[in-house]
């Protein structure tokens, strides 16, 4: 995975008058007139025309104003199509409420991460706003969630039009990568770890107590298990062919639960390796690593804090709230370890928890 960064401020204009233009245009009388216009259209940049669209290509996700390439696609809260998390007021859903100008007074994030100990930290984002230096300082953990909704167009109407809430990343079933705010805002999704952490939504109905619930939005195609196309009528993923990335029926324990769950898709799987490498690269306190226990399974219990020791990194729901039990027993944390393994990030501090 080759991940690049591309700052906003490449994207201003040459100052006019430079000293190579100047020796191009004192010797205008020498050179044929298609050479002249061509060197001056070199030099000043035509990607710099004042009114010209700056190139994306669609993989960008944004942190603290910064654009980084992920490899995958992705569609941002500016884009047509996109879902907008900084909007003050509900979508448009005729069934619920009609389009209205006016804003509802409700905020879905938190314009400042807190606890910053930091006095000079806090003082510069407080006046400046943040730049990903800064936000590198704060942010250590990646909480992985499911929507329980089953595709990102439905996840962010609960999330953002009936509760009130929000995410940094939907990951819809195709794999899409929908980033509804910088992620150097507070989003509101996983409680005690909103301050420190990003929240990925994995569009997926859920797990279950039984493996009939967990079936319930699945059918038998030939060999195959898939989504079933009536479960997403109407929303983002309707036209996704929602296979499983492995077929077999999952379950397991999380806090004393036991619970059945069918799995993500590979696109989903390969959208969320290449975006973890992107922000462990851009945030290098996010240690690429899992909550393991000493056995080497993943905790299937809350994430210990332990005082004076780094516990951050990449985790599920379940890990920091006791009530939760999302991603659910079918998420493939050996893979996305290994994914983030094979980018070659920093190592991360070996801290065992228990
Ligand atoms: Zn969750």
């Amino acid at each position: 995975m080759n991940v690049q960064y591309c700052h906003m401020s490449t994207l201003k204009t040459s100052p006019p008058g430079n000293s190579f233009t100047l020796v191009i245009l004192l010797n205008l009388q020498t050179l044929p007139l298609y050479l002249v216009l061509g060197i001056l259209l070199l030099t000043s940049g035509c990607a710099q025309i004042a009114g010209n669209l700056a190139p994306r290509i669609g993989d960008e996700i944004v942190i603290a104003g910064d654009l980084v390439h992920t490899g995958r696609p992705v569609r941002l809260w500016l884009d047509s199509g996109g879902y907008d998390a900084y909007r003050a007021h509900r979508r448009d859903f005729p069934e619920i409420s009609s389009a209205r100008d006016e804003p509802d007074q409700i905020l879905r994030f938190g314009s400042m991460r807190r606890g910053l100990t930091d006095a000079d930290l806090k003082a510069r984002v407080r006046h400046q706003g943040w730049t990903r230096a800064d936000l590198a300082e704060v942010i250590d953990t990646i909480v992985i969630h499911y929507d329980a909704c089953g595709s990102s167009s439905r996840c962010f109407h609960i999330l953002h039009d009936i509760r009130g809430l929000s995410c940094h990343f939907l990951l819809d079933v195709n794999g899409t990568i929908y980033q509804t705010l910088d992620v150097k805002e507070r989003a509101w999704h996983a409680g005690i770890a909103n301050d420190r952490s990003i929240g990925i939504e994995i569009a997926h109905f859920g797990a279950f107590p039984t493996a009939e619930e967990a079936d319930r939005h699945y059918l038998v195609e030939g060999e195959q298990i898939r989504l079933n196309p009536a479960s997403v009528v109407g929303t983002s993923a309707e036209f996704s062919p929602g296979f499983p990335s492995r077929q077999p029926l999952f379950e397991g324990e999380i806090h004393g639960q036991h619970l059945y769950q069918r799995d993500f898709t590979e696109a989903q799987y390969q959208s969320l390796e290449a975006l973890l490498v992107s922000l462990c690269r851009s945030l290098p306190q996010i240690e690429a690593r899992v909550p393991r226990q000493t056995s080497g399974q993943v905790k299937d219990g809350l994430r210990q804090e332990i005082s004076g020791q780094p516990v951050a990194g990449i985790v599920g729901h379940w890990h920091v709230g006791s009530h939760k039990v999302d991603p659910g027993p079918a998420f493939d944390w050996d893979r996305i370890e290994n994914a983030l393994r094979d980018a070659k990030l920093p190592s991360a501090t070996t801290v065992t928890l228990d």
